[in-house]
């Protein structure tokens, strides 16, 4: 099967390579002549884990990691929100800070070795002839995966910019091991330390983009207000000469009705990108990819793409579902749901199943309150052998 991939991110990469090793034929179209590591830090879940681990990269990426067991959240005056301990729901979960740059340069590296890589080639349309498609000049092609991020112009999709983003900034610290530490005033201001491995972490700083500004002209003054929301972050602003060394990042929501569509299919941000809250964007990518192979294994194209559809649907639609309804807890200028936040998280994270629920959440593996989790262990077999006999 010749198989094309537009993008060479998580989810271009890790499919192209899944893809190639289950005997497709790949080309893999990046519009970027060269690719290199963007971003900041980002957590690599269980689940990620799990598909880094089929892929062979795990040790490699864990190596260039902070492990973290850990998610603190407490209000501005100290009173604790959330404290999850992955070791909760299972001894052998952790989550990984990772820098964007270590997943994507082994991902990438795995990917130009098996498959051909094409850079500088950004693709402006699809076309369908008869039971096959071309991808701007390249083709024909068998099956089309669209893994063209966020901002993909190829797919059918509503999107919608949401109003906050976030500040980022990569510093030298040792400090805050072993623990995503995060500090809430309300839903107005959320901060953030995320250790990254090999000496540095991310220091992360919601705000409104409208506000970008206001803090740009005040940068001073936010200093302070970090330093009092969190006397530890002391030696990172150290490091933070001025605005101008602190990134701004925006999001997108992502909704499509279905990610298929003949013989081409979309994953990853393409398909589902939401604001990073639940932290599962590159997690969901890894696993996109993965079930993906393993359909096009299981069935022929389309037939495989409307089995992947069915096995995604119930992960991917609760992981929106629930970043849609928890952001304005954290990001938005209400009053209201701050104070109702503060109030009834610490009471959910006070009552063992209720934490647990939320651990599993974290994770990655949640399909919801009373529905069994993901098993990690059969990711995707199992799911795929469970959609096979309800076709
Ligand atoms: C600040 C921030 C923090 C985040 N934190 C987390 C976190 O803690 N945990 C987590 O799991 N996720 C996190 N994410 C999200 C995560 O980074 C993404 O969900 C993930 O990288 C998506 O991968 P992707 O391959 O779908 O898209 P991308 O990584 O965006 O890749 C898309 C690729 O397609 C290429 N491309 C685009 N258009 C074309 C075209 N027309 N032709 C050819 N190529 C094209 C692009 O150049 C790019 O290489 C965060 C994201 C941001 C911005």
């Amino acid at each position: 099967m010749r198989v094309g991939i537009v993008g060479c991110g998580t989810a271009g990469a890790a499919a192209a390579i899944l893809l190639a090793r289950a005997g497709c034929e790949v080309t893999v179209l990046e519009r970027v002549e060269k690719p290199g590591a963007v971003g900041a830090g980002i957590i690599l879940q269980p689940t990620g884990q799990a598909v880094l681990a089929r892929l062979g990269l795990l040790d490699e990426i864990a190596a260039k990691g902070a492990r973290l067991d850990r998610l603190f959240l407490r209000t501005r005056e100290g009173r604790t929100l959330v404290d999850l301990h992955y070791a909760r729901c299972d001894r052998s979960w952790f989550g990984l800070g990772i820098h964007r740059g270590a997943l994507f340069e082994a991902l990438y590296r795995t990917a130009c070795a098996e498959v051909r890589v094409h850079t500088g080639v950004a693709i402006e349309a699809l076309r369908h002839e008869g039971e096959v498609v071309y991808a701007g000049d390249h083709g024909p092609f068998d099956l089309v995966v669209l893994a063209d991020g966020a901002s993909s112009t190829l797919r059918d999709a509503k999107v919608s910019l949401y109003p906050w983003g976030a500040l980022w900034f990569v510093a030298k610290t040792e400090a805050f091991a072993g623990e995503l530490y995060q500090v809430a005033e309300r839903a107005r201001k959320l901060y953030g330390i995320l250790p990254t491995g090999q000496g540095l972490a991310s220091l992360f700083w919601s705000l409104p983009a409208d506000g970008l500004d206001a803090w740009r002209a005040d940068f001073a003054g936010w200093k302070r207000d970090v330093l009092a929301m969190d006397p530890r972050a002391a030696p990172v602003l150290d490091q933070i000469a001025g605005p101008e060394a602190v990134t701004f990042a925006r999001y997108r929501d992502v909704r499509m009705g279905r990610w298929h569509d003949g013989r081409v299919v979309t994953i990853g941000d393409a398909a589902h990108a939401t604001s990073p809250q639940l932290g599962q964007g590159a997690n969901l990518a890894l696993v996109d990819a993965l079930v993906l192979a393993a359909c096009v294994t299981a069935a022929p194209v389309p037939e495989a793409l409307a089995l992947y559809q069915r096995q995604r649907a119930e992960h991917l639609r609760h992981y929106q579902r629930m970043t849609r309804v928890l952001t304005p807890f954290f990001q938005s200028h209400s009053s209201l749901l701050g104070w109702l936040r503060d109030w009834t998280f610490p009471i959910a994270n006070a009552l063992p199943p209720l934490n647990k629920h939320m651990v599993r959440t974290m994770a990655g593996v949640s399909l919801g309150m009373v529905a069994r989790p993901l098993a990690l262990s059969s990711l995707p077999a199992t799911r795929v052998a469970i959609a096979d006999k309800s076709a």
